[in-house]
This record gives structure tokens, sequence and C-alpha cells, in this order.
């Protein structure tokens, strides 16, 4: 799932000055599970709005709306009279949302109410942590199901660095050495023999590093 965080109020603030008359946008999907970027998230936020435009002196209209996912052109086309009649949209969906509005829907702009942070996993009620960076090239079929990249601090393929302490990372001492986990998995799955080979460094051609990546799947286009 995609985690995103919700930006500083003064942030936020900051953006919309300008503006008489915005929309604020939620999403229906993923932020709406991690509490960032719901309905209940966009009454709050209004709410806060309107309250520090109110000590500001300057009255604010806020439409609010929570498409069911604010990345894909039949949810978001429907609130199309809306998003013209005012001057912004202050989106709280994660950056696909904010640039599926911006390039879709260019009446007014668009503009990010979150900080898209991670693809994450709900470790327990309200807590999530980082489990995939979309690097492009999977690897969690030889380290047991751990991931190096999103994990370990340093990114290694050939790990453990030789700095953890007591199973905990050398970065942070409250962080796991997913090395380790890496280690005490494949040990269970008697498949130790996949540390003894030396990985290569990987090619990071297969993540952002060579700048925007696409996939088109043929089989949907017959
Ligand atoms: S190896 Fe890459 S694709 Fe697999 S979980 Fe880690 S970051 Fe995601
Ligand atoms: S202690 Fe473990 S997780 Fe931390 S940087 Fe070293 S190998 Fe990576």
């Amino acid at each position: 799932m995609i985690v995103a965080d919700r930006k500083p109020l003064d942030e936020i603030l900051d953006s919309i000055k300008d503006y008489k008359k915005i929309m604020l946008m939620a999403c229906g999907g993923c932020v709406t599970v991690c509490f960032s970027g719901g309905s209940k998230a966009a009454g709050l936020l209004a709410s806060q709005i309107k309250m520090a435009r109110k000590k500001q002196g300057k009255a604010i209209e806020i439409i609010e709306c929570t498409p069911e996912r604010q990345c894909e052109y039949e949810f978001i086309d429907e609130l199309k009279n809306d998003i013209e009649s005012v001057e912004a949209v202050l989106s709280i969906a994660c950056g696909v949302g904010v640039q599926t509005m911006s390039e879709h829907l260019p009446q007014a702009i668009t503009i990010p109410g979150l900080n898209t942070k991670f693809m994450g996993y709900p470790v327990e009620h309200a807590l999530w942590e980082e489990r995939c960076a979309g690097c492009g090239d999977c690897v969690l079929g030889w380290t047991g199901g751990y991931c190096p990249i999103a994990r370990c601090a340093k990114k290694l393929f050939n790990g453990p660095c030789g700095g953890s302490s007591d199973g905990k990372c050398e970065v942070d001492k409250d962080i796991e050495c997913v090395w380790q986990l890496i280690h005490d998995r494949l040990k269970q799955l008697n498949k130790l023999d996949n540390l003894t080979v030396v990985r290569g460094p990987k090619d990071w051609r297969t993540s952002t590093n060579a700048g925007q990546r696409k996939i088109k799947f043929e089989e949907a286009m017959l």
C-alpha cells in the first residue's frame, strides 16, 4: 500500500494563500487506509484551514470531495464541473493522484497536501513500515522475502555490513538489521547457501535512476 503523511498545516496554508475558493480532494484508496487522505482527514483539514483563515480575516470556501481513486480518470471526470468552479484543488492523495489531476483536469492548479512516503506493510493498527521501494528487479526470491533495498540503510546486496548489534541496525538501534532477518529466515528455510553467492552490483537502471519508467501490458490491449 502507498503510505503518505500530511504536510504541516502552515505549509498547506501557505500553498493556498492566494485562493478564496478551493476544492479539497481526498482519495478513497491507499491514503484512506493509512488515515492521511480519506474523507475523514479531509473534513478535519477543511476545518483547520477555515479556522486559520478566519483568524487571518481571509475567509475561504472549500468544496470537499472523495473520489474512489484520484489516480483514475473515471473517478475524477465526474467532478469536472465542480473543479471548473474553484481556483485551486488541494489534493490529499498520493503524488500519482496529484499528477493525474494536474494532467487530466488542468483547469485548476492541483496542490499536494500530503508527502508520499513509501510502499508499506501494516505492522499494527495505524503503523506502517516501508517494505518496497519499487526497484524494478525484485530480489525477495533469494532473500527469504526480506527487502535489502527498502530495509537496509546501506542497500547492501552482500550483507550484513558488520555493524549490527543484537540484531539491530547500526544506523538506527530501533530498526532491525534486515540482513539478520534474511539470515534467520534463510536458515529456517534451509537455504543458507543463498548467502554464499556473491551478488554483483544492482543494475539501478530498473529503478528510477534511469529516469521515468513505463509499463505497458500488451495483453490488456487485446
Ligand atoms: S527488491 Fe525491489 S521490488 Fe523487491 S521488495 Fe525490494 S524494492 Fe521492492
Ligand atoms: S546493520 Fe544491517 S540493516 Fe543496518 S546498514 Fe548494516 S547490514 Fe544494513
